[in-house]
């Protein structure tokens, strides 16, 4: 194993804090993602080595630290900072990553937190990200979720565990907000150089590299969030301290997939406003990067007046930038690579549609490219009928054939995605598995289709249904943590 590296402590002291995991009697691997393991060259005995409280063999070679950060939480701004996260090092393969502990004890930054994880979560997070890996969209991946053999106490007692995640940079919105807010110009100025040296180096060369970096940003979450919108996925809590500057998706709390389509679709419990719905997500990712903004005005412009022209009319770019790039991800869904008024009007009206009529998002698209079960397709109802001949009038016009259509649709539909009542199902399933590192057959069933969700054959159709009434009911809302 490459020994681990600290970057991140070129930063000013005020930007981290040095602490331990802690080390639990009887930590055991509970799932192991071997394939990545590989490519960052981890040895398996690694972190249940450092989990364990019986060896000490890796504790030298590691100098693990919390990182601060503050954020905007659901629209308030707080200081908050890594309360059960610590980072272990960065590995430096090809690219540099990030390898960070989830779960393992309490840090300076747990206010009244106990810096702990359920099994549950950590398991459900190793679950979402390994299917959006799949998915083609950028997120942190999951090394590997240790058993810790504590019980911890959430709304009853759980078991707890610590997962591992690795990610291109953990630092967020929330660092420049931090540093904006409660350290100085100086440091702001040295996260923005670390950040961009770290992440996105060509911004070094504009004339104003601040705001480069900001337009760059903007566009990596942009991409980022057209694939959320493309697989019907609603993030649940997209505060700033949730928004990664790398454009990975992170922090899996109340996460989802839609079923039927509804831009007012909400899965936190928490969420009572419906801020983070599945149709808001792209104005808040626009207020996000707003935040982001103003964090960066003192490097914009010295002049606070001149900084606030340049911020202002930079801003008013966002929702145009965001809507060309919705409907780009859009039209690819349909079939088609380039977007004009007739493709947004037929995606316009394609969502409409399922709206009326309740339909599943996923199979609603899958079965234009796939003749599946007219039981889960929508595309027999009349008003469906005739949406499909302005479509073919379209391609027709354009001369864009059903072969070209089906080759680009099947590349940007999937077909089977972790609905939430088969995760939560298999979660409920995850107790049993403690000290069995064998996991349970059902779970590696599920995750060799989750984790190739764009292929369809017959024998994926049990996966495809759509929860009934009573499983939709009974797994709406939650709060995992
Ligand atoms: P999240 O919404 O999961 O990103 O968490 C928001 C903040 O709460 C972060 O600062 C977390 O570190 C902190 N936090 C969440 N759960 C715990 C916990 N069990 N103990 C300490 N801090 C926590
Ligand atoms: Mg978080």
């Amino acid at each position: 194993m490459n020994k681990l590296d600290y970057s991140y402590f070129e930063l000013p002291s005020a930007f981290y804090s040095k602490v331990r995991p802690l080390k639990f009697k009887g930590a055991s691997t509970l799932l192991f993602n071997e394939k990545l393991a590989r490519k960052l060259d981890i040895s398996e005995d690694f972190i249940p080595g450092l989990l364990d409280s019986t060896s000490e063999v890796f504790d030298e070679i590691t100098s693990p630290f919390s990182q601060a950060y503050a954020g905007h939480q659901f629209g308030h701004f707080t200081m908050l900072g890594d309360g059960r996260a610590i980072v272990l090092g960065e590995v430096v393969v090809d690219k540099r990553f990030d390898l960070q502990l989830k779960g393992s004890g309490p840090t300076p930054y747990s206010r009244r937190g106990d810096g702990r994880a359920t099994l549950k979560a950590m398991t459900r997070e190793y679950i979402i990200s390994e299917a959006m890996e799949a998915l083609h969209i950028p997120t942190s991946r999951s090394l590997g979720v240790f058993s810790t053999g504590e019980r911890i106490f959430r709304t009853g007692s759980e078991p707890g565990a610590v997962l591992a995640r690795v990610m291109k940079s953990h630092i967020r919105v929330g660092t420049f907000e931090y540093a904006r807010y409660f350290l100085t110009n100086e440091a702001l100025q040295a996260l923005l150089n670390y950040t961009i040296e770290r992440l996105y180096p060509s911004c070094k060369l504009a004339s104003n590299p601040a705001l480069e970096f900001i337009k760059t940003v903007a566009e990596t979450q942009f991409e980022l969030v057209t694939h959320w919108m493309r697989v019907g996925f609603i993030h649940g809590v997209m505060n700033t301290d949730n928004t990664a500057i790398s454009g990975e998706s992170f922090d899996y709390g109340p996460c989802a997939f839609m079923n039927q389509y509804d831009p007012n679709a909400v899965f936190s419990s928490i969420d009572k406003q419906g801020r983070y719905s599945f149709g808001n997500q792209g104005a808040i990712i626009q207020w996000n990067l707003v935040r982001l903004t103003e964090a960066l005005l003192p490097l914009i412009d010295p002049s606070e007046e001149q900084a606030l022209i340049i911020a202002r009319s930079f801003i008013q770019g966002f929702e145009e930038e965001w809507n060309m790039k919705y409907q780009e991800m859009m039209t690819q869904k349909i079939g088609f690579s380039k977007a004009d008024n007739e493709t947004e009007r037929l995606v316009t009206g394609l969502l409409k549609l399922m709206e009326q009529h309740g339909s599943d998002y996923t199979n609603t698209f899958a079965a234009l490219c796939y003749a599946i079960p007219n039981s889960l397709s929508p595309w027999e109802q009349e008003a469906f009928m005739e949406w499909k001949n302005e479509w073919n009038s379209y391609a027709n016009s354009k001369g864009i054939t059903m072969e070209e259509r089906l080759q680009t649709m099947r590349m940007n539909n999937p077909v089977v995605i972790p609905r939430n009542h088969l995760v939560e199902s298999i979660l409920s399933e995850v107790e049993l598995w403690e000290n069995d590192t064998s996991g349970s057959t059902r779970f590696h069933e599920a995750m060799s289709l989750w984790t190739n969700p764009y292929a369809y054959d017959e024998s994926r159709i049990a996966w495809m249904n759509p929860p009934t009434a009573e499983e939709n009911q009974a797994h709406q809302t939650y709060c995992g943590t």
